[in-house]
């Protein structure tokens, strides 16, 4: 990173252990979101930049996959407690650019610590299985051996976690990971390069590209490149799924979400309403697990609509590093655009807009891109506030009469990324948990974001591929099996050699 003669950064790749402008002639701006000003000027790479980390990564794949697993596993142990120590500079780094609250940017760092921590006891899974005797004189075993160069391809609203969803974990295995970070927020990605290359990992095994579609195409289509891992929205991540397969690579592509969460005329409501809120305007609703659309069931709905207007009236709208701040602007003046498009439609479609954020100013950040928590009461399926991912702290509410009802709705929507019911009753959970075609389900928990030992994923538009992120799936991800038969035969032994095929 060098800065320019205005002050602001120039932010640079990591290629082959060290920052370089690279050759692309292009660059574009990096805003802070809260500011509305310029803060950096990203280079995107061009061709000779992909072909440069992809050759560097490459050369690095080899000799990393073969180091013993113990020394892979110091660099892991050695790159958690660097990150640990560097959350106040990474937190601050994300917010910069991001624009969400310190606090919740020290929750997604904390997030992806635990993947990292996984990462640290890869030699538990790597184990591979055996078989004594399993045909006369003959042993079999297998286990998994690293792809090589894989790659992965992230969205700016978690510039730190979803990163850490997959380098820790292709690194442990053995391969080599080039990250291209989303271009909104770059800069914790190259805070992440300089902590592996503290840690002691060789150089070309974590690479940052910075980019635009020309430098995902040129990832997607490069014949050295083995896999993709990508999180971004639906339509990017089915291009990314049918480009990178139809070259020959693995593919796990999540896409974006709708998530829905149940209420229950049986549940706390009040509880209900503190976590609906939380979820829905949290980040400023910029999550991929968050709660987009609660589903009122019956005599649930006046009571927890009129809860949630009370916490949204209450939540604290302000820059995220202003002390006791909820939630921060969103990411783009486009994406403030979309939001605000969205709720005037679904108010001139009927539905009735109880707390409106669209006019919201925060003072002394009048340039900044905030829009303010919003509820929608009595949304139906089709307006384009229940239709379209909004991705932003606006909270829509769907009434129903019964939870069959609600379990048909959240089954029709295309998305099935996460839900969540709220209940206190273990029937009408066990129901829902059984019969909803959602990849993950929380059960009076509104954002179920699996712990690093299990995996995340969603289904139907939320994931495109067959492997979930981290945990068991990360590591079936970014490893091929192999399976060795082998025979010892005693000098004097006599051929087994047979024109059948052997059976014994
Ligand atoms: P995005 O799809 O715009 O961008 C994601 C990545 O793809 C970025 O690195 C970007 O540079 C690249 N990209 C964008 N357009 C491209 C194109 N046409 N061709 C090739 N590459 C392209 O997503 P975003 O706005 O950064 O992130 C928000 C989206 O990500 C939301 O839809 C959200 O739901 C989704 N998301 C999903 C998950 C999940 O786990 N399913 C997690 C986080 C975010």
């Amino acid at each position: 990173m060098t800065t320019t003669t205005s002050g602001t950064q120039t932010i640079t790749h990591f290629i082959n252990g060290s920052e370089t402008a690279g050759s692309g002639d292009r660059s574009q701006p990096v805003y802070n979101p809260a500011t509305g000003q310029i803060s950096g000027e990203l280079r995107l790479a061009g061709q000779a930049d992909i072909q440069s980390v992809v050759a560097a990564a490459r050369a690095a794949a080899d000799g990393w996959g073969q180091t013993s697993l113990s020394r892979r596993t110091a660099v892991l142990f050695k790159f958690r407690e660097l990150v640990a120590s560097h959350i106040d500079e990474l937190a601050a780094t994300i917010t910069a650019e991001h624009g969400k609250v310190l606090s919740d940017a020290k929750g997604e760092i904390g997030r992806g610590l635990e993947v990292v921590e996984f990462a640290c006891g890869i030699s538990q899974l790597l184990k591979g299985e055996y078989s004594d005797q399993a045909s006369t004189g003959i042993d079999v075993y297998s286990f998994r051996e690293p792809l090589g160069v894989v790659a992965g391809i992230t969205p700016f609203n978690f510039p730190v976690m979803v990163p850490l969803w997959m380098a820790p974990v292709a690194i442990a295995v053995g391969n080599a990971f080039i990250l291209k970070p989303s271009e909104r927020d770059p800069s914790a990605s190259m805070l992440l390069a300089e902590l592996w290359k503290q840690a002691g990992l060789p150089d070309g095994v974590f690479s940052v590209l910075h980019g635009d579609k020309e430098a995902v195409d040129g990832l997607l289509t490069h014949p050295d490149v083995d896999a993709i891992s990508f999180v971004g929205s639906t339509p990017v991540a089915k291009y990314i799924h049918e480009t990178a397969t139809a070259h020959g690579k693995r593919v796990q592509a999540l896409g974006g979400a709708k998530n829905h969460a149940v209420i229950m005329p049986d549940a706390d409501l009040d509880n209900a309403a503190d976590h609906l809120a939380a979820a829905a305007f949290g980040s400023a609703g910029q999550r991929c697990m968050a709660i987009s659309v609660a589903v009122a069931v019956g005599e649930a709905a006046d009571l927890v609509v009129q809860k949630v207007q009370d916490r949204a009236n209450a939540v604290t709208v302000a820059e995220g590093t202003v002390a006791g701040a909820d939630m921060g602007p969103v990411i783009t003046p486009a994406s403030k655009s979309r939001i605000v498009k969205i709720v005037t439609e679904a108010e001139n479609d009927g539905a009735a807009l109880v707390v409106d954020g669209r006019e919201l100013v925060v003072k002394g950040n009048e340039e900044g891109f905030f829009v303010g928590p919003t509820v929608l009461d009595k949304v139906r399926t089709g307006m384009s506030a229940y239709s379209e991912e909004i991705f932003g702290p606006v909270l829509v509410v769907v009434r129903v009469d019964t939870l069959e009802e609600a379990i048909a709705l959240i089954n029709a929507n295309p998305y099935g990324n996460g839900t969540a019911i709220f209940t206190s009753s273990g029937a009408y959970a066990r129901t829902f948990q059984r019969a909803i075609h959602v990849g993950m389900v929380g059960v009076n928990v509104p954002l179920p974001v699996p712990v690093a030992y299990h995996s995340f994923g969603g289904w139907k538009n939320s994931l495109f591929g067959d492997l979930h992120v981290y945990g068991p799936d990360g590591v079936k991800f970014y490893t091929r099996g192999k399976v060795i038969t082998q025979r010892w035969p005693e000098p004097s032994h006599e051929s087994l050699a047979s024109y059948n095929f052997p059976s014994s």
